[in-house]
């Protein structure tokens, strides 16, 4: 069985390995959405997470567990959005080196971004798969370490840690709503939330605009989707053809899917900002914009993850004046 192949103690452990390198965000109760649901939801404000997302605690966890030798090396990557500052920053803090390669077409302000949390950025090629040449080349001739965004045990693990705390401040928990893409996220809540709280259910949401999770699991092995420019931009990408772990997690513990609408996820960034005064990411609006469109039936102790902050803040004022986006013709 696919979970055996990290368990409670593997989370545990990760625990240990990044805390006071982690912060431990808050789980606060949503009045809006309680009246709403009439059932009790919570808000997993994760979105305050240092970095601005969860992905922190995976790169965190992976980092703390490299080899001395590896250490010496470095780590390397190729993600441009919240993989790449988690992973820039955890290296910057634990003292190891980091090369985040990009291709020439990444926006000015996101190469910076992650210059800023501590990486040596390097730009090459005019695509993703002419930066993963370079990736290759650090890994055979300096011997550099890749920390994948997800399909990974330390990952995974790491991001587990968000599942026990949830657990524990609140233990009568019934349904937890995640957002999902390449899985690292739902895989470690759900061996956390799983193994204190068997009854409870966990729902794996994404956009209609490329879910590959969920395609995969339809299909019983992964599978490639077409991508289309979403709002939920942190949920694009593949779940990898070759996936060791997160596939095989979530098609094991995963109890539900939901896919919302472009429009479903407009409103649900303008319900936490108009009633919950947060300000979260497109990818991070999903478990609210499950709720708000009427996706969950009686879900009975809810908590909805906030994974991300990390939206344009031009985009994410357009929506909030009432526009709903479609980044897809644009
Ligand atoms: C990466 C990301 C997700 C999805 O996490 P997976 O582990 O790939 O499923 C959700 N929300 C945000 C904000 C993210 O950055």
């Amino acid at each position: 069985m696919s979970d055996e192949l990290i368990g409670l103690d593997d989370i545990f452990r990760a625990r240990r390995d990044v805390a006071n390198r982690v912060r431990r965000t808050p789980l606060v109760r949503s009045e809006s959405l309680t009246a709403a649901l009439a059932a009790p939801v919570h808000l997993k404000l994760e979105h305050h997470q240092i970095t601005g997302s969860f992905k922190l605690r995976g790169a965190t966890n992976a980092i703390a567990n490299l080899t001395r030798r590896q250490r010496e090396a470095g780590v390397v990557g190729v993600s441009t959005g919240n993989h790449g500052r988690g992973l820039a920053h955890a290296a910057s803090a634990a003292g190891v080196r980091c090369v985040v390669c990009m291709s020439r077409l990444v926006p000015e302000n996101k190469v910076e971004a992650i210059r800023a949390l501590g990486a040596d950025v390097r730009i090459v090629g005019d695509s993703q798969d002419e930066a993963q040449v370079e990736v290759d080349r650090l890994v055979v001739e300096e011997g550099m370490t890749v920390l994948p965004p997800f399909d990974h045990r330390d990952v995974i693990a790491g991001q587990g840690t968000l599942g026990l705390e949830i657990v524990e401040d609140l233990p009568e928990v019934d349904t937890v709503l995640v957002p999902l893409s390449g899985g690292g996220l739902i895989a470690g809540i759900a061996l956390a939330v799983k193994a204190a709280r068997p009854a409870a259910r966990l729902v794996g949401i994404t956009m209609e605009r490329g879910a590959a999770m969920i395609e995969s699991v339809r299909a019983g092995a992964p599978v490639a989707v077409e991508e289309t420019a979403s709002l939920a931009d942190s949920l694009g990408g593949g779940i990898g053809l070759d996936n060791q772990y997160t596939f095989a997690i979530v098609r094991d513990l995963v109890d539900d899917f939901v896919l919302v609408s472009e429009d479903d996820i407009a409103n649900a960034m303008r319900h936490a900002y108009f009633e919950e005064r947060q300000v979260i990411e497109g990818g991070a609006a999903v478990g609210i914009a499950a709720l708000v469109s009427s996706a969950i039936v009686d879900p009975g102790v809810t908590v909805a993850v906030l994974s991300g902050c990390n939206v344009a803040m031009d985009l994410h004022a357009r929506v909030i004046a009432g526009e709903n986006p479609d980044l897809a013709s644009e």
